[in-house]
């Protein structure tokens, strides 16, 4: 059955077979290693028996192929006759960041079946990864945060599907945290240029799947093949540089390809999560990568997660009521990534209950990604920093003393450690001086209501709020 497919020899086994596979493992091993391990991987594809799976982070496929290896492949095997061994691998499209992508929502990974999937690269495309068909400019929403980002992105596809293929800046370097899109734009200028100037030839690949080609080729002694790939490249992509930091001699041949890329005039575009003079490298690597445009992605704003949201839900046909939209866009901050998780989610729950979504099951069922991105400031540092704003000494905090110009600052150290960590309100007593639950209940009140007489109380707060609250 399997070795159809693409020319890279992956195939995809159904995702109901791949689901039946999570659904009898979880049903064996228990909610927890399901969470922790199971729901966080994706099938990479089948090639000669050997099943392969892709995990978001070195730790856990070291520790899933350690523990977990037998019982999968039993599982697998019981339900796919045809897979004899299993395989792991660190996604490279997850980075090193651990955030999952909910496989049981999108069965789907990024690998699609047949021509969807294609290699970007000519005959000799080994080198290139594949790209993924939903990481276009079209469903890429812009905003303040990413609109640098995007616009150089787009400039580089259209100069280099253009006629004169000419090379705006070089490099063009993305960068930005964790799912914020870096990897969305490298493969929506990739199909851009396909799609406009087939003739081109490009190259995208992670960092480490470079690497991992280069330390191959001098195993096998073809350094001379690994380079020959590189020399007649149009457009060259590596994502995630950060990775080859420290690790000498692919240093070495990266800053080698590049160089005489850039000689050559043909277009590179990087990506990593730092900035250039930020990453681990050589110092003449360093300053390299900062001759082009150096553009930054900045974490999203309320306005592009909720226009994102909107443009996902269409595309995933999902009508959900704004309050939830709304909600979702306030509440999951951290990255894009996660916010299509939550996303997929509330979709696969809402398929099986035909049921119209209320705020209560949104917030029931990503209890888990909620949790994850509550702001994560402490008590402490809600002290410190309210006790500095009002000159008062840290001790005023947790001591006895009523003076108004202690007692003050310390309802409101209360009334933000309510507000900004999901701390009980007897909890927070302790932490201040062993105070009764019902001390911080009244500082709550008390701070609630001047704010809303005393305009200079309340842009104290505001200001303290925003303070802690990033
Ligand atoms: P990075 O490479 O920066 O870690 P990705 O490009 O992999 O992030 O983005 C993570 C996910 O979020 C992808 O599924 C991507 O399509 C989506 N995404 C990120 N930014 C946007 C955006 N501005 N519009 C639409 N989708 C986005
Ligand atoms: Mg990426």
């Amino acid at each position: 059955m399997t070795e159809t497919g693409p020319k890279n020899g992956a195939a995809l086994p159904s995702p109901g077979d791949w689901s039946r596979v999570v659904a009898r493992l979880r049903r064996e091993l228990g909610e927890t290693a399901y969470r922790s391990y199971f729901r966080l991987m994706t099938v990479e594809g089948i090639t000669g028996g050997e099943g392969v799976i892709a995990v978001p982070t070195r730790f856990l496929r070291n520790w899933v192929a350690t523990h977990y290896a037998d019982k999968l492949l039993a599982a697998w095997h019981s339900e796919n006759r045809a897979i004899h061994r299993v395989s792991f691998i660190v996604d490279p499209r997850h980075g090193q960041d651990g955030v999952s992508r909910d496989i049981t929502a999108k069965p789907a990974a990024p690998v699609v079946e047949g021509p969807a999937m294609s290699d970007i690269a000519d005959e000799k495309g080994q080198l290139s990864a594949p790209l993924d068909p939903r990481l276009s400019f079209d469903n890429f929403i812009v905003g303040k945060p990413n609109e640098l980002a995007h616009a150089a992105a787009r400039r580089v596809a259209e100069a280099c599907a253009g006629p004169k293929h000419s090379v705006p800046f070089n490099p063009l370097f993305l960068y930005g945290g964790v799912g914020l899109g870096k990897t969305h734009l490298m493969h929506a200028i990739a199909w851009h240029v396909r799609k406009h100037a087939p003739v081109r030839k490009v190259i995208y690949l992670s960092a480490e799947k470079f690497m991992y080609q280069f330390i191959r080729a001098l195993r096998f002694r073809s350094t001379m093949d690994f380079k020959d790939q590189f020399r007649s490249v149009d457009l060259l992509m590596i994502d995630d540089v950060q990775f080859i930091s420290g690790k000498d001699s692919t240093q070495e041949e990266f800053f080698h390809t590049f160089n005489a890329l850039v000689d050559q005039n043909r277009q590179i575009v990087i990506s990593a999560d730092k900035s250039p003079s930020d990453l681990d490298i050589e110092e003449r690597m360093r300053s390299r990568l900062g001759w082009g445009l150096v553009a930054d992605i900045h974490p999203t704003t309320y306005e592009l997660r909720l226009g994102i949201l909107e443009s996902k839900a269409e595309q995933l046909g999902l009508q959900l009521p704004q309050k939830v939209m709304e909600f979702l866009a306030h509440k999951i901050t951290s990255n894009v990534r996660e916010l299509e998780g939550a996303l997929n989610r509330i979709g696969a729950h809402t398929q099986l209950v035909r049921r119209d979504l209320t705020l209560e099951t949104a917030q029931e069922l990503l209890q888990d990604l909620l949790r994850a991105n509550e702001r994560r400031v402490t008590i402490d540092e809600i002290q410190r920093r309210v006790a500095e704003h009002f000159n008062v000494k840290m001790a005023e905090m947790t001591s006895s003393r009523r003076a108004r110009v202690v007692a003050r600052p310390r309802q409101v150290a209360m009334y933000l450690a309510k507000q900004l960590t999901s701390r009980s309100l007897p909890e927070i007593g302790r932490k201040f001086g062993g105070r009764d639950h019902t001390t911080v209940m009244h500082a709550v009140k008390k701070i609630e209501e001047l704010t809303r007489s005393d305009r200079a109380l309340a842009e104290d707060v505001e200001l303290l709020h925003r303070m802690l609250g990033t």
